[in-house]
């Protein structure tokens, strides 16, 4: 009897061991789409939502004297300052690659410009080989998309790594909305919008004239049916908001303070509200920043500042 209960254990004993490992080898099988796989398993959600809305021409004079009660509740609430400075000399490509690079156009450490030789003999905004926000969140399988009213835009987001999703349309409330859903839809990490109405309207009846203060207005309204569909979603949420360049007469081109001064404003969480942000503020300071809100830290050659750990009342970022 009594070996008799001992070959039951043993046999016991062999049929558990041999279900663990058939447990263990299914486990370590590899998945079909292994690539896809492991992606996902090494993806983690940044500590908050970002979204940096780029609003081409908006100069600081013209916001000020036009309706805005979105803008105004972001600059009420948040961490702001009117008196901010783009590159030179202030034009959009190169201004724009800035905020995403975190470098000068020119120099060493330059970005050159963001363009590239195209095969006609042209350029075009392509890929860039140094470190951006985009390449930063490939590096952290953060998930991080751009919409935008630039043809531009499209030539860099099919070159960028990172660039996990890319819609442009003239139509900006079409366009924010889809940027919503896309951070609801696919828990997006970070969320570049560049609108194109303000500039354009600019080149064609003139900075400060009745129609770009038309189209500022509208797009503070855009901007708060845009900022109601994100807080929709309860996780944290950062919100930076620049300018490209202003602009004087109808054009930009010039290194003056019309044209170089621009407004930027950090809303929502972890911002001090009521806060000015003084006046060397730059938009190099726009690249550490994102970064920093999604709890990174900046490449070192980054020539700007992070504002957000400057203005968060979170000590550290939260990985
Ligand atoms: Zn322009």
């Amino acid at each position: 009897m009594r070996s008799r209960t001992l070959l039951w254990r043993v046999a016991g004993i062999a049929v558990v061991a041999l279900t663990a490992f058939v447990a263990s080898q299914a486990v370590r099988r590899p998945p079909l789409h292994a690539e896809q796989a492991k992606r996902r398993l090494e993806r983690h959600a940044a500590s908050r939502r970002v979204v940096l809305v780029s609003i081409g021409g908006l100069a600081p004079r013209v916001m000020a004297a036009t309706p805005t009660p979105t803008l105004d509740r972001l600059v009420r609430e948040g961490a702001a300052t009117d008196v901010a400075r783009t590159v030179s000399p202030p034009m959009t490509i190169a201004a724009n690659t800035t905020m995403i690079t975190g470098r000068r156009p020119d120099g060493p450490d330059g970005h050159g410009h963001g363009r590239k030789p195209k095969e006609d003999g042209g350029q075009r905004w392509s890929a860039i080989p140094e470190p951006t926000i985009y390449s930063r969140c490939d590096d952290e399988g953060l998930r991080c998309a751009l919409i935008s009213q630039r043809d531009d835009f499209a030539h860099f987001a099919a070159d960028e790594r990172g660039v996990d999703y890319y819609v442009r349309s003239d139509e900006t409330d079409w366009l924010l909305d889809e940027g919503a859903s896309w951070m609801r839809r696919e828990e997006g990490d970070f969320l570049m919008v560049y609108l194109a109405d303000v500039d354009r309207v600019g080149h064609k009846d003139g900075w400060d004239s009745q129609e770009q203060r038309a189209v500022v207005t509208e797009i503070d309204a855009h901007l708060g049916a845009f900022l109601e569909a994100l807080e929709r979603d309860p996780r944290p949420l950062t919100l930076l908001v620049v300018a490209d360049h202003g602009g004087e007469g109808h054009r930009h081109d010039l290194s003056i303070d019309a044209n170089i001064l621009v407004p930027f404003v950090l809303f929502g969480d972890g911002i001090s509200p009521a806060t000015s942000l003084g006046a060397d503020v730059s938009v190099m300071d726009v690249a550490p920043t994102v970064l920093s809100a999604l709890g990174l830290p900046a490449p070192v050659p980054w020539a700007g500042r992070s504002r957000y750990l400057e203005q968060s009342q979170i000590a550290a970022p939260l990985h």
